[in-house]
């Protein structure tokens, strides 16, 4: 680690170096394609060296609008932001609602229909469908180029997904929370650094398996930019990324934690080397790379109050 290295948030040193990024599988990563350090001051995950902010924006508007493969019930993060939100502004009127990353407005659709519909996205096929199937008025590409005019003008701001694209997560909670109005509710999900997994895995989550994934948060961020930008944190609900049945999260469970085994070495040998030969684990053997813990509790749905 270069002696020069600092916080990209709080410029803080001593930052922690938690090892190499997970490559995607069948993939050779070196150095160069990051690692993983955890600030000790503000506790933000940060990929060190990450990508150029133009070559960023360009991976960005060539997304796909290819809809995600399960229901919205089963995206833990919507169903729980729409219960919430749906709660909160029960009796209010001309509500008004800004999903930043909005894909094809496929969150904004499940809401209630007299609800003012807003997103922001940079991918063009996706603004398209947005625009014309859900009638998401678009009102920019990204956060941190919107028009001052909208300061102020929303009740609720949601973030699903995106915190962990930003360089200065930081600076994209601040902007976001200047565009609810007073009393407004800014809803955010992420992955969870704090989770078990991430525990047990490390910079070999499969989180980081994405080069686009350039920062993990979790509650002591959070309440490090509460504190910073005078928000107040109303709620941090640990959830799966997708629901499923137990059997699901089980196997999920099993693989993660045989793979972190794997890459411990030690005492951990004698169970790795069980683990496989237990009834229906003969799988495990197979694995190639670290697994996908989509049903597990890894990520988190928080809300701020302006
Ligand atoms: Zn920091």
């Amino acid at each position: 680690m270069p002696e020069e290295m600092r916080c990209r948030v709080c410029a803080s040193a001593g930052l922690v170096d938690m090892g190499p990024c997970a490559a995607p599988a069948g993939a050779q990563w070196t150095d160069a394609d990051g690692r993983l350090f955890r600030c000790p001051e503000c506790a933000l995950g940060q990929r060190h060296p990450i990508p150029s902010e133009q070559a960023l924006i360009a991976m960005y508007r060539e997304t796909s609008d290819e809809e995600m493969a399960y229901p919205y019930e089963d995206n833990a993060a919507w169903s729980l932001a729409r219960a919430l939100l749906r709660g909160r502004f029960a009796h209010h009127t001309g509500v008004a609602v800004l999903d930043i990353g909005c894909h094809t407005g496929a969150f904004l659709a499940g809401l209630p229909a007299e609800w003012n519909r807003h997103g922001i996205e940079s991918a063009r096929g996706p603004m398209n469908i947005a625009r014309e199937q859900h009638g998401v008025i678009l009102i920019g590409e990204r956060i941190e180029t919107i028009e001052q005019g909208w300061a102020g003008k929303f009740d609720a701001v949601t973030m699903f997904d995106v915190v962990e694209h930003l360089p200065d997560p930081s600076a994209g909670l601040a902007a976001a929370a200047r565009l609810l109005k007073p009393g407004g509710t800014l809803m955010i999900s992420s992955s969870d650094l704090d989770a078990w997994t991430w525990r047990w895995l490390g910079s070999g989550h499969w989180y980081l398996q994405t080069p686009q994934h350039l920062s993990v948060i979790s509650k002591k961020f959070l309440d490090y930019v509460a504190r910073r930008e005078s928000l107040k944190m109303s709620d941090f609900h640990a959830i799966p990324h997708r629901r499923a049945d137990i059997a699901t999260r089980y196997g999920e469970a099993i693989r993660a934690f045989y793979w972190g085994m794997r890459s411990r070495g030690g005492i951990w040998r004698i169970p790795h080397r069980v683990l496989p030969s237990l009834p229906g684990l003969g799988h495990l053997r197979h694995m190639q790379s670290v697994p996908w813990t989509m049903t597990l509790k890894d990520h988190f749905l928080a809300s701020y109050h302006r």
